[in-house]
């Protein structure tokens, strides 16, 4: 049952006729994985806190450092030196006091990773090292959780949605095989501020749109932006038959 605040602080999403009164309270059942909270991990924590998600749980090792503040727009000048996680806490407990949100400083070891994937609805993938991608991607196909991907760099950008529940959805390694990655950051390669902001929206938007059961999420596709022209592409991904990862799930 939803309180007459939530009905008005969700009004302009429950009018929708695709969200109404159910996919607003499948949100606030929801609970979410959000793995790095840089320049994408900030627009996709406040989307989800502001549209009413139950529970995001943040995972991040970093500082807040003022390199940061040009894209990571979670953080402030107040907070430069603060564990990235607890910057991030206290600006969404700001913007929507009702979402609970649980701050874990550190690297997730591979059993914490499972455990803390096997714990959520959905996952979001923020980091920006492939190690780190693959990991979370292996996670979330041995514990079926739809993975929101997405990456940024330079004036480019990428998002796919992997769905292991269903058996057709590639995962992130049918697309990327471990050692031939580019494997450049934003820190070395430079990142023009909004770009994480757009990946990062449409991140978010996926993201809601699987937890409610709302129209089609990029299953099996890769969107590509290139911001110079404005020009988005999408590309079909396909299921890699020899994948190591979600081989097994596909012949189960
Ligand atoms: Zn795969």
């Amino acid at each position: 049952m939803l309180s007459d605040e939530q009905l008005l602080r969700y009004s302009r999403q429950i009018m929708l006729p695709e969200v109404d009164i159910d996919g607003q309270e499948a949100w606030l059942r929801a609970r979410v994985l959000i793995i790095g909270l840089g320049g994408l991990g900030s627009p996709v924590a406040m989307y989800l806190a502001a549209a009413g998600v139950g529970e995001l749980v943040l995972v991040d090792d970093d500082h807040v450092e003022l390199t940061n503040l040009q894209r990571q727009i979670v953080h402030t000048t107040a907070t430069i030196g603060e564990p990235k996680v607890e910057s991030a806490a206290h600006a969404l407990a700001q913007l929507n006091p009702e979402v609970k949100v649980r701050a874990i400083n550190r690297r997730l070891d591979q059993a914490e990773l499972a455990e803390q994937v096997a714990a959520v609805d959905l996952v979001v993938d923020c980091t920006d090292n492939f190690g780190t991608r693959f990991a979370i991607n292996a996670a979330c196909v041995a514990h079926l959780k739809p993975l929101v991907s997405g990456a940024a760099i330079r004036m480019e950008g990428q998002v796919a949605v992997y769905d292991p529940r269903q058996p057709d959805s590639p995962c992130y390694q049918c697309l990327y095989k471990e050692g031939e990655e580019e494997g450049l950051t934003c820190s070395e390669s430079g990142v023009l501020a909004p770009l994480v902001g757009i990946i990062g929206s449409v991140q978010a938007m996926e993201a809601l749109k699987v937890l409610a059961g709302i129209g089609k999420p990029l299953v099996g596709k890769l969107l590509l932006l290139d911001g110079r022209s404005m020009e988005w592409r999408s590309l079909k991904l396909r299921k890699d038959n020899a994948c190591p990862v979600c081989r097994a799930t596909a012949s189960e």
